[in-house]
């Protein structure tokens, strides 16, 4: 009788960036004959996929390994540990916890099956955290992907900014850009299998810099990046998303790209950190407020209107409440869309960990409270400024509000629910539809289809 296929369940925690790599773990998986189940519960191999960017990441894994380990009663699993904490602990991880079977870090994803073969072939402490090979194509068959209609497409991975405070650069290795030509081929190719949106995905996309032109030899732009969002333009996707950018490395042929072409969204994420130039220096962030304001100009004078969202981390060492105060002003300039805060914490490793992490508890949730109540007071006057227009809104499903409601985001990348007045709901899902807006809320409009 043949042997019944081994089972493999993979948990992600994090980022884009590991919502992509389990996907392309659990393409490479299956076809190595591993089933894939949606559950730790009933499966031989668990595989978490591990983030490192938030505090207390190691911790959180081993407590997601207990809890594994605590629901089974009969076997227990091989556990393996992929990812940034997996790639940042390495061997360490094996001592913590004799339950790990193996660790691939954040460039193993291809060489998973090997990995597996060898752990569930009574191989202890199975370990590969080297680079992708040469050549390695980036496969992720449709059957594998986490939605049906937006797809998450890797165009660089790693980071050479080396901010002080961020882990980024150690436990994903240097800047590498995947070869224009397949990126190209792989959206085409998503276009043909009905998918409606591409997020074109890195640390720092707009560093793209690929060794070889290939595929972009004949358009225009400015830098490689303005070139491939011409080019992924031309394949005809519906709608074209790409985050995160980098200020420095921000062009003003990104923003006429954007209006050349309607199927590159209006949305732009430039994360600035701080209003300070004392605090961007100390986190070696490479470029002053003048740097920073120039790209939001170029932003806002587009032809069309761009939605523009940053993030901010308050409390970095050091940061005085005149820095904060600058900070403050600059968010009154940008006038964001969005705004993601976050109060610093240190990352262990990192340069900024050395430094003596001197403010306060309570001043940085005072500070974190007042950003907070700036950004949703320009939030609901930008918000509520959408009410009358029509957006485009690619349908995800009911909302969480209401059963008889629809929800998806907008090109701009706002989340809206609306009513489907009469229109049988389930055929919307996955579509693109005009929709009124008719109200707005601090982090969501709310509309009815247009007719
Ligand atoms: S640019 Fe800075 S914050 Fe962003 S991933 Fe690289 S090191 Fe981290």
């Amino acid at each position: 009788m043949p042997e019944k296929n081994r089972s493999v369940y993979i948990e992600t925690l994090g980022c884009q960036m590991n919502v992509a790599d389990s996907e392309r773990a659990a393409g490479v998986l299956r076809a190595a004959a591993f089933d894939l189940v949606k559950s730790a519960d009933e499966a031989d191999v668990v595989i978490l996929n591990t983030c490192s960017v938030r505090a207390r990441a190691e911790a959180k894994v081993f407590d997601r390994i207990g809890e594994i380990r605590h629901r089974r009663n009969g076997a227990q699993p091989l556990i393996g540990v992929m990812g940034c904490v997996a790639q940042l602990e390495g061997e360490a991880l094996f001592q913590k916890r004799n339950s790990i079977g193996f660790v691939a870090g954040t460039r193993a994803a291809d060489r998973l099956p090997d990995l597996v073969n060898r752990a569930l072939g009574g191989e202890s402490r199975v370990m590969d955290l080297a680079e992708r090979l040469p050549g390695e194509k980036w496969n992720v068959g449709v059957e594998h992907r986490t939605s049906g209609k937006t797809a998450f497409v890797p165009i660089i991975e790693g980071c050479n900014k080396f901010c002080s405070y961020c882990i980024v650069p150690y436990s994903r290795g240097r800047e590498k850009s995947r070869p224009a030509s397949e990126i190209i081929r792989e959206i085409a190719g998503l276009k043909t299998q009905g998918y409606e949106e591409v997020y074109l995905i890195g640390q720092n996309v707009n560093s793209y810099r690929p060794n070889v032109i290939d595929g972009l030899e004949e358009v225009a732009g400015a830098t490689p990046f303005a070139k491939l969002l011409r080019a992924v333009a031309r394949t005809g996707m519906g709608r074209i998303k790409f985050t995160t950018s980098f200020p420095r490395d921000f062009h003003t042929d990104i923003v006429s790209a954007l209006d050349e072409h309607e199927n590159l969204c209006n949305w732009v994420h430039l994360p600035v950190q701080s209003g300070s130039d004392r605090v961007l220096r100390a986190m070696r962030r490479g470029y002053r407020i003048a740097d920073y304001m120039q790209r939001v100009a170029w932003i806002k004078g587009a032809r069309q209107r761009l939605a523009l969202t940053s993030d901010i981390i308050i409390g970095y060492p050091g940061e005085t409440s005149e820095d904060f105060q600058q900070t403050m002003e600059l968010v009154e300039r940008c006038q964001y869309d969005g705004l993601y805060i976050f109060k610093y914490s240190e990352r262990k490793g990192t340069p900024a960990a050395k430094q003596f992490d001197d403010v306060s508890k309570e001043e940085k949730a005072s500070r974190f409270a007042r950003l907070e109540e700036l950004q949703r007071s320009i939030q609901t006057k930008i918000y509520r400024s959408y009410i009358g227009s029509m957006v485009e809104v690619l349908v995800e499903g009911a909302s969480a509000r209401r059963a008889d409601e629809l929800s998806g985001h907008t090109t701009c990348n706002k989340i809206i629910n609306f009513s489907t007045e009469g229109v049988e709901a389930a055929s919307l899902i996955g579509k693109p539809m005009p929709v009124v807006v008719t109200e707005a809320k601090r982090n969501s409009l709310y509309g009815r289809i247009a007719v």
